[in-house]
């Protein structure tokens, strides 16, 4: 499968059908999605490894590493009515056997998997609210791929926090990402914002 074939099938996917602002529910944008896998991909993290997607929502990352050969992914997410619309999915694309949903706090994941995917929360409606997926990723993997807001001041906590984890960011591409309209404090039709894919890893 090629990069913009697996972008146009992630972008296919179902949405959050009652996106709830206090979780920062934005599905992953299939380009933005296929950029990060496609770069895990590339650098052996995907195929036939243990996965972590953690606030796995609607599944785009989830149902992407499936896509491209992982071996088990772990979606971890505390929305029940997500994780509805992550399984339909799944099930969509006769994935569901690649897949092991865990219904919790991300606080909550306990085990040790070869690669993390996530998209947190970039903590517009709750500062902060990306530190407990940090934290845990750096606690269940050596590698890490995550999203963040291309901002100055986001990137200098992201590169400080790193570092007191004794993590290092070997990649960092700055992409569009579209948020369309769907909460009320949304003004434009389309937010357009731009975000930092990372790649972690242990030093
Ligand atoms: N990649 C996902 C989007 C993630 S949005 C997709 O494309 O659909 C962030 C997700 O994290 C939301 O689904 C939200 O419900 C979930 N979430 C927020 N806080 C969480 C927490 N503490 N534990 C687990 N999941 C959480």
């Amino acid at each position: 499968m090629r990069k913009k074939h697996l972008a146009i099938t992630l972008s296919r996917l179902e949405g959050f059908r009652n996106p709830k602002p206090e979780l920062e529910q934005y599905r992953t944008p299939g380009n933005v999605a296929a950029e990060l896998l496609w770069l895990a991909h590339s650098r052996g993290d995907i195929e036939d490894r243990v996965v972590a997607d953690l606030g796995a929502g609607t599944g785009v990352l989830t149902v992407g590493a499936c896509i491209l050969g992982a071996e088990r992914v772990y979606a971890v997410e505390i929305d029940r009515n997500a994780i509805d619309v992550l399984l339909g999915n799944l099930e969509s694309l006769g994935l569901a056997d690649c897949v092991e949903v865990v219904h919790s706090d991300v606080s909550e994941f306990s085990g040790s998997v070869d690669t993390v995917v996530m998209n947190p929360p970039f903590g517009s409606q709750n500062p902060h609210a990306d530190r407990p997926f940090l934290i845990k990723a750096f606690e269940v993997s050596d590698v890490v791929y995550s999203i963040h807001l291309a901002k100055p001041d986001v990137r200098r906590f992201i590169e400080a926090f790193v570092r007191d984890f004794n993590f290092s960011i070997t990649h960092r591409v700055t992409l569009p990402f579209e948020i369309p309209a769907q909460f009320f404090f949304h003004r434009k039709k389309l937010e357009r914002i731009s975000v930092d894919v990372y790649r972690f890893q242990r030093v």
